[in-house]
């Protein structure tokens, strides 16, 4: 029986009205803890009130028990108004008692609300979650009160705080709460003394492309080798080991703009240093971590970017993206085509013909063919020694001096263009050099295309 529980646990300790409604969670629906509780508490004051008027004098003494027992253990008003009216008495318990199991966190949910406002102050978002860690004591204090008592119904403290706080907190800020990929994370901490609450905000993400337009930057900001970006004499304590680089290029104007905290750079596979990227650009996302800001005027960053970095590099068509488009953009980075120009150094002057000659036998054994790559030297130790089959696609070519050649080829992301030519000592096969019989060298490589 529900009422004899309720006698039990007040014979022994108070309890908020929220934490008895938590109790028996289970049971009924479509209301809440706190109305739950009191429903409990004013059917019991109802019933007893009956039997105290019913004239039989033993349903009448245990009636006064009972109504006193909710008066002065759970402190509740309405059988206290009951025993005023009938001028019984009761010991009035002035003094705060405070809730056993929740030391009245759910009466003062208020405070836990202003202080979630003032933390998101300044901060655009437009959805939310809540997450709480209550400490172990009043973890292990509830679940040892739920087995005095056998309470089998209760909800956990927990899911209670997060649903009470969640719905204030709809309601004050009017936004919308989200279980999947909110905007913010307001996650509270707290005992019976103290309460912390701390923000989480989700990243924001900006897909782009952009073009190098110079040679000798890398793409991505590289801590200086030595000293890992401590700064040293090597790096003259820049921390760097390039002195920029396309992502420290681009990031600063949107980290002022979303006032992130920092950044991150995805970006659809990378050129070398002495590669520029031409064309319509490489795809990219920039990851904008903890920003204050979601609604950025792209168009904006977009001019002022290109416009400080003239000539050095530029970024276009940007839009919002999202975490599941970077893992798209690096997994297929390898699935796309890619276009390069060549300007190629031959070790002796040749002819025309001759020349003409070669480009008819490498479109021969090229196009359309797969080439063996070895993990390079050159790279060989940022990257794991296989040989990978990459395919080429089309292959065309001009002779621009007796010594130097231009190409265009086509081929799989991912394949090393360089060791294409010289042969990278056997370890790429067949190469342009073993077909001209003579060692080639790649002076200058731009990227002129990326299929996506
Ligand atoms: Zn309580
Ligand atoms: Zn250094």
């Amino acid at each position: 029986m529900i009422f004899d529980k309720v006698f039990e646990i007040y014979k022994k300790y108070y309890i908020c009205i929220h934490c008895l409604g938590r109790m028996f969670s289970l049971l009924g629906t479509n209301t809440t803890n706190f109305d739950r509780g009191n429903s409990l508490l004013l059917s019991i004051t109802m019933e007893n009130h009956k039997n105290y008027l019913s004239g039989n004098d033993f349903l009448k003494k245990e009636a006064v028990t009972n109504l006193k027992l909710l008066a002065e253990n759970a402190n509740y008003l309405p059988a206290q108004k009951v025993l005023d009216n009938e001028g019984l008495d009761y010991t009035k318990n002035h003094s705060i008692q405070l809730c056993y199991l929740c030391h009245d966190i759910f009466s003062n949910i208020h405070n836990y609300i202003i202080k979630a406002g003032q933390s998101l102050d300044k901060i655009e978002f437009d959805s939310f979650l809540i997450g709480s860690s209550p400490e172990s004591l009043i973890i292990n204090q509830e679940d040892k009160f739920k087995t005095e008592f056998n309470l089998l119904e209760g909800e956990s403290f927990k899911s209670h705080f997060n649903r009470v706080v969640g719905k204030d907190l709809m309601i004050t800020l009017n936004k919308t709460p989200e279980f999947n990929n909110p905007d913010v994370l307001i996650i509270y901490t707290f005992g019976f003394e103290a309460n912390e609450v701390e923000i989480v905000i989700k990243s924001l993400f900006i897909y782009g492309r952009y073009n190098k337009l110079i040679r000798g930057i890398p793409q991505t900001h590289w801590f200086c080798k030595n000293c890992m970006g401590r700064g040293c004499e090597l790096c003259n304590f820049t921390g760097k080991q390039y002195s920029t680089s396309v992502e420290d290029l681009i990031n600063p104007e949107f980290i002022k703009e979303s006032k992130a905290t920092d950044s991150k750079f995805h970006g659809a596979g990378r050129e070398d240093i002495d590669v520029r990227m031409l064309g319509q650009g490489r795809p990219f996302i920039l990851e904008l971590r903890n920003p204050k800001i979601r609604n950025l005027d792209l168009t904006k960053i977009e001019r002022k970017v290109n416009k400080i970095n003239r000539k050095r590099i530029k970024i276009q068509n940007l839009r919002y993206s999202n975490k599941k488009e970077v893992i798209k953009l690096k997994t297929e980075a390898k699935n796309t085509k890619k276009v390069y120009k060549a300007i190629v150094k031959t070790e002796n002057k040749i002819s025309k013909e001759f020349f003409k000659q070669k480009l008819i036998e490498l479109k021969k054994v090229f196009e359309n063919q797969e080439i063996h790559q070895q993990t390079p030297y050159r790279v060989s130790h940022r990257r794991a020694d296989k040989i990978r089959e990459k395919r080429i696609y089309k292959i065309d070519g001009k002779l621009i001096k007796p010594n130097l050649l231009e190409f265009k080829i086509e081929t799989q992301g991912g394949t090393y263009i360089k060791e294409l030519i010289n042969g990278d000592e056997g370890r790429t096969y067949p190469s342009f050099s073993e077909l001209f019989e003579m060692p080639l060298l790649c002076k200058e490589l731009d990227v002129l295309e990326i299929s996506t």
